[in-house]
């Protein structure tokens, strides 16, 4: 639903596995946890104006600017903190689901009955908050990985380092999540081609910066924040009691630009049909020569795996070859940085600032860096997300408000199912797969049915960085055992505690967690107009990514195959080119715009997802005139509500980075969407001339 954002523990780019899954467990024993936590909210804000109507704008037209018209006031009223990129309601109800996770964590500390996995958290979050025993311990946890890293003396035993360090961290179609910091990135996910059982993927990976355009892109603010990245390095090496370091940095960088030419661009990483390669084992040595890869899968964990599934082929290519043709030391000062990079959010005090002043200050315009208790539970929630989510969900989503969010969801998908019915340009014979689709559809939410098993987890006290180690490789093991086992559909991407949405679209599944079914997106004492047009909009859009670019292109059962009749493919494509069309037009600052493709699935979701919700409340009206609230009608509540869902304030330099590495637009341009449906001109008057107005035949109709 949003934007992946920056990493929650040190707002530079994420750096860790982080999906998290079930297995056996209910929500039956967490009954001990029952009592009410009294944490008052630290974020002011919060106070959400937001579950109600907004004071308007008044010195703008609707049509010129819906946006500033509807947010006008909150934009005035408030300021982004000084720790945070960005402001928005659902960072204010993250904050809200950590202060909340904080009073659980801190109660379970106390509790000498707690579970084993109770007690994993706390120790957990305990540790990281001890920063005496983090200053203490220096770098020691790094040891063995730094002997690793010396030990290297030939392209064998670089490539088995390498293949050691693989972890699962990224997720393609479900969080498009495609960043690691390791040379190669592994998902485990459904076979495009046969959703009954698992692959491995494998993803380009190896910077430092958060994309390609980073190294080579020559816009000045680009170059700006360039020229402070090798500096960055020498200082972290240094830090570490490295000499050369200014040398070393150099040398660093330039093997990260040799990657970053290797790499395939983010619009060519969405594209899943270019993206579908089926490699054998025997394909990496003769397509790929240059890492060792029997050497690289053995110390990977993937020795027996005879098959896998390339994302971006020339990526993998080209950082094959860097392995043979760039020198070992270089690879070695390389790896010594990215393994300390890695590490710093659990370091000494001086690499937690310098990770911020670079990650945070220059990518990000971030003045002041988290508290350490926010970090804190951040980290918590990357390495044990499900045992803090089963304590989260039994606490604070009431089964009323499940319930409730599921009549909701059953709405959304019946008006969709009557979309599809209405559509004039599509054959009966592909509506009748789109319709089957829809009907398979796993809806998840609050919380998964199954929890994911922690027991083989090893957290100790005082341990900060081991413990978050472990945790990776913990996730990547759990994730490597999928392999060969029948697809779990009710497995989830996203924990309770995460303000988010996410759309799975090859397992044909949705999540919509706890923390998201809350004012001011979903609150039960309020009109059911404004429901729907802020979490009614994001439940469609969740459904539609299953017919968006991407989803369409999956079948019923998650196979990557096209049940399109050609006819109507064309005319999808075709709407769907408009709506690239139209936000290529957007420009947040004179010298950088929108690119409509990167942002294509989002926007069609967004689109589709508006619309939908829009229908479901004329549906739940039943036949009567929606109630005219200060003075609004029902239509303009259900716009406003939306727009409103929307408001954020950006931090200038992580807007240009989300431009740049997001498959998301800027949250105004994600309201602006309206302007595609018939009913926001009539709900609000709006005329031709008008900056927002658009011709009929421009307003762009997919589903
Ligand atoms: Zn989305």
């Amino acid at each position: 639903m949003q934007r992946d954002g920056p990493c929650p523990c040190c707002d530079g780019p994420r750096h860790r596995a982080r999906s998290v899954t079930p297995s056996p467990g209910t929500l039956a024993g967490m009954k001990y946890l029952s009592r009410a936590v009294a944490t008052a909210l630290i974020v002011a804000t919060v106070s959400s104006s937001g579950g109600n109507l907004p004071v308007v704008d008044s010195t703008v037209r609707p049509g010129d600017a819906f946006y500033q018209y509807v947010n006008g006031a909150w934009f005035k009223a408030t300021e982004i903190p000084a720790d945070r990129s960005s402001i928005s309601d659902g960072a204010i109800l993250s904050e809200q689901a950590d202060q909340r996770t904080r009073g659980i964590i801190q109660e379970t500390a106390q509790d000498k009955n707690a579970t084993a996995d109770a007690k994993k958290i706390a120790d957990f979050y305990n540790a990281f908050m001890d920063e005496a025993a983090v200053e203490k311990l220096g770098l020691a946890p790094l040891e063995p990985q730094l002997r690793a890293i010396a030990g290297i003396r030939d392209r064998k035993t670089l490539s088995r380092v390498l293949g050691s360090q693989l972890r699962a961290d990224v997720d393609v179609l479900n969080n498009t999540d495609l960043d690691t910091d390791k040379l190669l990135g592994l998902w485990v996910a459904q076979d495009l081609d046969d959703p009954s059982r698992y692959a491995p993927f494998l993803l380009q990976g190896g910077l430092g910066m958060p994309d390609r355009d980073y190294y080579l892109d020559d816009s000045p603010a680009t170059a700006a924040i360039r020229a402070k990245y090798t500096p960055h390095l020498a200082k972290v090496l240094g830090l570490a009691g490295i000499k050369d370091a200014d040398a070393k940095a150099a040398r660093i960088f330039e093997l990260e630009k040799r990657m970053a030419t290797a790499h395939s661009t983010r619009v060519e990483s969405i594209d899943v049909v270019k993206a579908n390669n089926h490699w054998s084992r025997k394909d990496f040595d003769t397509r790929a020569p240059g890492l060792d890869w029997q050497e690289y899968f053995k110390a990977a964990g993937l020795g027996g795996q005879s098959d896998f599934i390339v994302w971006q082929p020339a990526a993998v290519t080209g950082l094959s070859a860097l392995v043979a043709s760039q020198p070992l030391e270089t690879w070695k000062e390389y790896l010594t940085a990215r393994l300390l990079e890695h590490a710093s959010p659990y370091l000494p005090k001086a690499f937690v600032d310098e990770r911020f002043e670079f990650f945070g200050k220059t990518l990000s315009g971030t003045p002041k860096p988290r508290d350490r208790w926010k970090r804190g539970i951040s980290v918590t929630n990357i390495a044990l997300g499900d045992a803090v989510g089963k304590l989260y969900a039994a606490r604070y989503f009431a089964p009323a408000e499940k319930a409730r969010a599921e009549a909701m969801v059953h709405n959304l998908i019946a008006a969709f199912s009557r979309r599809i019915d209405q559509l004039d340009w599509m054959a009966p014979e592909t509506k009748s797969k789109a319709k089957a689709k829809l009907a398979v559809l796993k809806i998840g939410v609050g919380y998964p049915d199954h929890w994911t098993d922690y027991s083989a987890l090893d957290i100790r006290p005082g341990d900060a960085l081991g413990n978050a180690l472990r945790a990776e490789q913990f996730e990547t093991h759990r994730n490597l055992a999928k392999l060969g086992k029948p697809v779990d559909r009710s497995e989830w991407v996203m924990t309770p505690q995460t303000v988010n949405a996410v759309n799975l679209p090859v397992m044909n599944a949705m999540n919509f967690p706890a923390a998201i079914l809350q004012p001011p997106y979903f609150d039960p004492n309020r009109p059911g107009v404004m429901d729907y047009g802020s979490m009614g909009a994001i439940i469609g859009h969740e459904i539609s990514h299953s017919f968006d670019d991407q989803g369409a292109q999956f079948d019923s059962t998650g196979k990557l195959n096209n049940w399109w009749k050609p006819e109507d493919f064309a005319h999808f494509k075709e709407a769907s080119q408009k709506l690239a069309k139209q936000y290529d037009q957007y420009r947040p600052f004179p010298d950088l715009a929108l690119n409509g493709q990167q942002v294509l699935s989002e926007n069609i979701a967004d689109l589709a997802g508006l619309s939908v919700s829009y229908d479901a409340w004329q549906l739940s009206l039943d036949g009567k005139a929606a109630p005219v609230v200060d003075g609004f009608t029902g239509n303009q509540q259900f716009f406003m509500s939306f727009a409103q869902s929307w408001r954020d304030k950006t931090r200038e330099p992580a807007l240009r980075q989300q431009v740049i590495t997001d498959g998301h637009a800027p949250d105004e341009y994600r309201a602006d969407t309206v302007r595609n449906l018939d009913a926001w001109y009539e709900a609000f008057d709006v005329k031709p001339g008008e900056k927002l107005y658009l011709a009929p035949d421009q307003r762009v109709r997919i589903w």
